[in-house]
Formats: structure tokens, sequence, C-alpha cells
């Protein structure tokens, strides 16, 4: 017998193919599924109701997927600040080569509670640093995201591109070429589930084309291919990366991963802010994917991406935090109002994007780059029961009359409900699996004991 949990009285914003709302809705979800969804009251009649939720003054959606991320930077924020992306990355290279498995499983609980605790129920963790004997570091990940509840895909980076090779990184951060593969394998092998509302993925995502040789992105790449998993890099990110392609490999990024067997429907890329319209092209006619961080190009004045221009040409474009070194807030409801108006800042003017739109590329759009849009992204029977409930009936928010401005140009709306599989993850504002308060000591002990050890003493 399914076991129902019934809402009723809400906005709904379903986010599906017909952008559907209902200013008075109801939901029901059945065991981990949505069982339906529409205007009005729930059908009567249903047996096995184990909670019926009066949602008034709510807007529900699809729990908030988020597609680029750096998890081990939750203790490394506030840092260079006033850097761009390379200078940024020399400065912090040194001390993230110091990472262990202590510290990156208190990084991956403080960026899980806070990505959850604001609605997110699809996380990624785009994890690249490796310093030899630091311990199991992806599962320690894993055991963090298991734990706080949330649906999760860890993209398994690398770098074997350093100093002395004309990259970034310092020697001793990076892994060997084979290391790198054989590790990523063996991760796939065992962590990732390919099922119908699986908790975790895994995909492969060597750093960068400036910190990887391109040995690793075309083994890489095949690697993903025979695994039967995607693949995420970041691409196209600042001046200075197209300028290091050219003068490296004599053409643009795009060129240079098409070249290595990285566009396609299985790849999603972070950034992707410097690109001219034959590079979208490619991304749109290959179904690359796209992981929009606002906030962080922002930070590091990276630039604005051609989100408006990607849409219209079909390319599937996501939302991403970025690491939190970068993005130093952690949040991705947020986001959505920096997509909207870090757009509007772009050529486009005020037809960038709508707010309706920057719902989209947080929940369905990031269902599509990571690959898991018939699962979940938007409201519908069948799908995945990934929904949050959003408060809107306080002083942040009570005057605005339509829900999804309010949630999209307003304040951080609280979040009063979220469910991830039907399983409430989040209720009255507060993680239910996690402790947020010894997440905060833990998180803060590991940044100053990271500190002092890249201090030297
Ligand atoms: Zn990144």
């Amino acid at each position: 017998m399914a076991q129902r949990i019934v809402i009723e009285n809400a906005a709904i914003a379903t986010v599906d193919a017909r952008d559907t709302e209902h200013a008075s809705g109801h939901v029901v979800v059945a065991d981990d599924v949505i069982e339906s969804v529409g205007a009005g009251p729930a059908p009567e009649g249903l047996t096995d109701v184990v909670r019926r939720i009066d949602a008034s003054g709510h807007l529900v959606t699809p729990g908030l997927v988020n597609t680029h991320h750096h998890f081990y930077q939750w203790i490394t924020r506030g840092l260079a600040t006033d850097h761009n992306l390379f200078d940024w990355l020399v400065a912090l290279y040194p001390t993230w080569a110091r990472i262990d498995e202590q510290m990156t499983y208190a990084a991956a609980r403080g960026s899980l509670a806070m990505m959850a605790r604001g609605g997110v129920t699809t996380a990624m963790d785009h994890h690249y640093v490796f310093p030899k004997g630091s311990g199991d570091l992806s599962g320690s990940i894993i055991r963090a995201a298991r734990e706080t509840g949330v649906r999760f895909t860890l993209a398994r980076g690398s770098m074997d591109r350093s100093e002395k090779d004309g990259g970034l990184p310092p020697d001793f951060a990076v892994e060997t070429l084979d290391g790198a593969l054989a590790a990523t394998e063996a991760t796939v092998r065992a962590h990732h589930d390919a099922s119908f509302g699986a908790m975790t993925q895994v995909a492969v995502a060597p750093c960068s084309p400036f910190s990887v040789s391109t040995e690793l992105l075309k083994q890489g790449a095949e690697l993903a291919r025979r695994l039967g998993v995607r693949l995420h890099t970041h691409g196209s990110e600042t001046v200075e990366e197209e300028k290091f392609c050219h003068e490296l490999f004599g053409m643009g990024p795009t060129d240079y991963f098409e070249s290595t067997g990285w566009l396609g429907e299985d790849v999603w890329m972070a950034h992707c802010v410097h690109m001219n319209d034959s590079d979208i092209d490619a991304f749109a006619r290959t179904r690359t994917g796209v992981a929009h961080c606002p906030s962080s190009n922002a930070r590091l004045a990276a630039g604005i991406a051609r989100v408006p221009d990607m849409l219209a040409a079909g390319v599937p474009v996501g939302l991403g935090v970025d690491g939190t070194a970068s993005n130093e807030s952690g949040e991705l409801h947020t986001e959505l109002r920096n997509a909207l108006l870090v757009n509007r800042l772009g050529p486009h003017r005020e037809a960038a994007l709508t707010a309706r739109q920057a719902l989209r590329l947080g929940t369905y759009g990031g269902a599509q780059v990571l690959g898991r849009a018939a699962e979940i992204g938007s409201l519908e029977p069948g799908k995945l029961a990934d929904l949050v409930l959003w408060k809107l009936d306080t002083l942040a928010h009570a005057s605005i009359a339509d829900p999804v401005a309010a949630l999209v140009l307003g304040a951080a709306a609280p979040v009063t409900l979220s469910l991830v599989g039907g399983r409430a993850v989040v209720e009255d504002g507060r993680l239910l699996h996690v402790d947020e308060d010894a997440i905060a000591r833990s998180t803060r002990d590991e940044a100053r004991r990271l500190a002092r050890i890249a201090a030297g003493h």
C-alpha cells in the first residue's frame, strides 16, 4: 500500500513543458513519486494518507537542482576577495592542496546543509583536489550527501597539469594521468547508481583545460562513455582561459573541447561565459549542457554568460552555486534572482530572462543538465517527489501577489518543507537529519586547522 502525503491550498508552479501554474491547488505524493498535481483540493477518497498539509500562503515548486559546486571550498571562504580567476587560483591552490578527508567531510556537510536549507533537493560536487595520502575524499563526500538526505551527483574531478607543465596547480597537488583515470573508474564502479530514483550518481570530471592534459580529457571522455556516465568540466570561464587555449592549442576552448570528444548530450560545462555564436551553435547542435553560475562569475569578474542566446539556440542550461571560495553565500535560491539580474545587465536588457525562466533554470534546466529530466525538475505525475514549500505570507513577501515573482525577485524565501523522494529533509527551516549547529562548529574548526597547516605551523 502506498503511503500518501497530501498538500493542499498552495500556489503551484509545476515547471512542466507548458509552465502550468495553479493559484490554489494540490499535490499528492505516493511513496517516493508524485501521484497527482492540479487545481483545487486533492481528489476525494484517498486512502493511506499519512500526512495532510494545509499549505495556504505557500508556493510549491520542484526542488532546486544545483549543477556546479566545489564543496571543499566551504572551509576557504572569504579569501583572495579582490582577485580575478587565475590570480585567485594561484593564491588558493597551495591551501587547497593541504586538504584531508576530515576537512573534506566537514566542508561537504557545510555546503550541503546550506543548500538543502534553501530548497536544494539535488546537489552536485565537482571535486578535483586529491593530494597524495589524503584519504577517501570521494567516499566522505558521498557519505555527507547521504546523511543530509539530498539526491547527489559526485563529479569525480582530476588535475594532471601542474606548474612544471605550464598549469596553475602546484606539482604536489596533482595526480598522474593513469592514477586519475583509475581512481575515477573505481569511484564510478563503487558508487554510481543508474536506476530510476538514484540517490547517488558519479560523473567523470577533469578540472579544466588549463589544469589537465589533452590526454586526460580524451581518455576521460572514453572512460565515461565506456561506463555509461556523464562528463563535466569548466569551460570558457574567462578571457585569460581563451588566450591560454589559443596559445597552447591554437584554438578556442569550444573547438578544443570538440577536438577531445567533449561536446555531446552526455556533457555539461560550468560557466561558458566567453562563447561566440559558433560556440553556442556547437553546444546547441550537440546538446551540450551549461551550468550558469552568475554570482561566481561576478565575484571573479569573469563576465556575463550569454544565457538568453543559449536558451534561444536550444542549449540546456541549469544553475550553479559554484565553489564557496568564489560565492561565499553558498545558496542556490538566491541564484534565481542573480541569474535574472546579471543577464539583464547584458545586451538583451529587460528581455534577457523572465522570473519564470529563472525558476526553470534552477529546476528543470538543472535536471536536464544532470541527465535526469525524466525523474526530477518538474511537478508531474510519475516523477520523483522532490519538491519545496516556500513560505510567502510573511513580511518579506506577503504584499507580492505573484508567487513566482515573490520567490525569484524577493528576499530568499524560508522553506517550510522540502521533500526528496517523498522524504522530508527540511521542516520549518531546520534540517531534519543533520545538526546545523554541530556542522557550523566543525567547519570552523576544520577551516582553522587548514589555515594553520597551510601557513606551515
Ligand atoms: Zn567551478
